[in-house]
């Protein structure tokens, strides 16, 4: 059910859709099984274009496979390495950024997203955002290794410059410690 507010995916989708128009250019750096590769690829439309990283063989062509299912595959570059490599990847502003960090769901578990190669990629999206453009980050303080990312992006987000960024936090408050929650940063227009 795409209009159930549940968890903090749903709500990133949300706000994807709110501001990504047809013809823009986004990125997904983390692809994973290509769920936000595909919204993003379906709001940019036909004319827009999408670069998605994993640095797992598997996420990558799990991703592929869906885009192809639905007919967006050539609106898509899909990198396999690391979301730290996005500005030399990315050559031009782009309307919206998604990290959804952890690990693949139904992958190995060991092989997650980590706090510095997350900081770096985490400042290259912001620099290479339109004004006016968004970055949203899903978090998982709950996995093994999941509570040091979440400290460095609790410091990082919370000292983003003011008037510059728009930096927002939102947790469902009905679920247990260590929930995933998403930030959500705009560039200032
Ligand atoms: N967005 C995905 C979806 O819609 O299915 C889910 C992403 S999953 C929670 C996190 C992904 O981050 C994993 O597939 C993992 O391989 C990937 N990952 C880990 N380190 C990475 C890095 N340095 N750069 C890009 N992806 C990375």
């Amino acid at each position: 059910d795409t209009r159930a507010l549940s968890g903090p995916t749903r709500l990133a989708h949300l706000f994807m859709s709110q501001f990504i128009q047809p013809g823009d250019l986004a990125v997904d750096a983390t692809c994973g099984n290509g769920h936000d590769t595909l919204l993003l690829a379906n709001l940019v439309g036909p004319s827009g274009r999408v670069w998605a990283f994993d640095v797992q063989e598997r996420a990558i062509s799990a991703t592929s496979r869906r885009l192809g299912q639905a007919g967006m595959a050539e609106r898509v570059e899909l990198i396999l390495g690391g979301h730290e490599s996005l500005a030399e990847q990315v050559p031009t502003p782009v309307r919206g950024v998604m990290f959804n960090l952890g690990y693949l769901p139904g992958g190995d578990r060991s092989i997650i997203t980590r706090p510095k190669t997350t900081r770096t990629a985490l400042d290259q999206a912001l620099s290479l955002l339109l004004p006016g453009g968004i970055l949203a980050v899903t978090a998982y303080p709950g996995h093994a290794g999941g509570d040091c990312e979440e400290e460095m992006l609790r410091e990082w987000s919370a000292t983003l410059p003011q008037p510059l960024f728009h930096a927002w936090r939102m947790g469902q408050v009905n679920t247990p410690p260590g929930a995933p929650y998403l930030i959500l940063i705009q560039k200032a227009a």
